[in-house]
C-alpha cells in the first residue's frame, strides 16, 4: 500500500520525496487499515457471551451511536448516528453489543443505506427479535467536500423488519422515542 500512495501523491502533483510527505505513505497505510478494520470482526464474534436469555418483551431503543464509514464510492468519510430499536423474543443483548456491531459495519467501505440495512439485518440474526428498526442520520461530506451540496442537508435511511415493518404503530412508537425533529 506504501507504493500506492507515492503514486497518489504523484498524481495529485505532489512529490513524495518532499521531506514532510515521507511518513505520509505509511500514516496513510495505517489510517486506511483503521478506517476498515470491521473487515477482520464478525458478528458471532462480538456477541458472544453477551446474549440473555429473559422473557424482556418490552421495545429496547439504543439511540445516537456515533459512527463513522468510508463510502465505497468516493473512499471520503461519512459520521452519523444511528438509532437503533428491537423487540425482544426471550433474547436480550448487552446493549455496548449494539454499537460494536454499528463500529464492526461502519468500519468497512460502505453507502448508508447499506450500512443501515446490514446493522438491521445482523441484529434479527442473532436474536431473532419479534422486530428490529434501524434509522441512520447522516451528511455526506463525499457530497458536501466534492460540491455536489452545499446545504449541509442530513439523509434519513431506515430498515425496519419484523413487527416494526407490520405494525406501524410500532414503528411510530419507535419514531417518538428517538425524537429525529429534536434541535
Ligand atoms: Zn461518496
Amino acid at each position: 500500500m506504501y507504493g500506492a500512495v507515492r503514486t497518489l501523491l504523484e498524481c495529485v502533483g505532489e512529490d513524495p520525496n518532499r521531506e514532510d510527505l515521507l511518513a505520509t505513505p505509511s500514516r496513510y497505510a495505517k489510517a486506511l487499515l483503521f478506517l476498515t478494520k470491521g473487515y477482520q470482526d464478525n458478528v458471532e464474534n462480538i456477541v458472544s457471551n453477551a446474549l440473555f436469555h429473559e422473557g424482556h418483551n418490552e421495545m429496547v431503543i439504543v439511540k445516537d451511536i456515533k459512527c463513522y464509514s468510508l463510502c465505497e464510492h468516493h473512499l471520503l468519510p461519512f459520521t452519523g448516528k444511528i438509532h437503533i430499536g428491537y423487540i425482544p423474543s426471550g433474547t436480550v443483548i448487552g446493549l455496548s453489543k449494539l454499537s460494536r456491531i454499528v463500529e464492526m459495519f461502519s468500519r468497512r467501505l460502505q453507502i448508508q443505506e447499506r450500512l443501515t440495512n446490514e446493522v438491521a439485518r445482523a441484529i434479527m440474526k442473532v436474536l431473532n427479535p419479534e422486530g428490529v428498526a434501524v434509522i441512520m442520520e447522516s451528511c455526506p461530506l463525499c457530497m458536501e467536500i466534492r460540491g455536489v451540496e452545499k446545504t449541509g442537508a442530513t439523509t434519513i435511511t431506515s430498515f425496519v423488519l419484523g413487527c416494526f415493518k407490520e405494525t406501524s404503530a410500532t414503528y411510530n412508537e419507535f419514531l417518538s422515542l428517538i425524537d429525529l425533529n429534536r434541535k
